[in-house]
């Protein structure tokens, strides 16, 4: 089973790290596709460019990726309720799971969304 993750254009993209609704950077990335709870039979599409809002931008850029995951986790929390250890663990290993494949994956720096300038 394949699922694809796909991307709006620039200028409605959300965040794709913590669901900010705006996202102001855009990090050149390969399609990968990464496994679902470990199964191996399942596999998530991530199609192209990530996209991030600026303080997720300023986590990345210093490779800090414990605070960004309390942020993300933060975010799902306050939209969708999702309060539980056991939810957040399961959480925490899908954005992991993702992250890692986006380092291996990222092909550049970062570009600013309507301005073209290199982080
Ligand atoms: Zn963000």
């Amino acid at each position: 089973m394949l699922a694809t993750v796909r991307r709006t254009t620039d200028s409605r993209q959300g965040c794709d790290f913590c669901n900010q609704v705006r996202a102001q950077w855009r990090y050149p990335c390969r399609t990968f596709t990464r496994t679902v709870n470990g199964r191996d039979d399942v596999r998530l599409v991530l199609a192209g460019a990530w996209h991030a809002c600026e303080p997720c931008h300023r986590l990345i850029g210093r490779g800090q990726w414990g605070r960004l995951r309390s942020r993300t986790l933060k975010r799902y929390q306050e939209l969708f309720g999702t309060d539980t250890a056991t939810v957040t663990a399961a959480m925490s290993e899908q954005l992991n799971v993702s992250w890692l494949g986006f380092r291996e994956n990222r092909t550049g720096p970062a570009v600013r969304l309507g301005g073209g300038t290199h982080e």
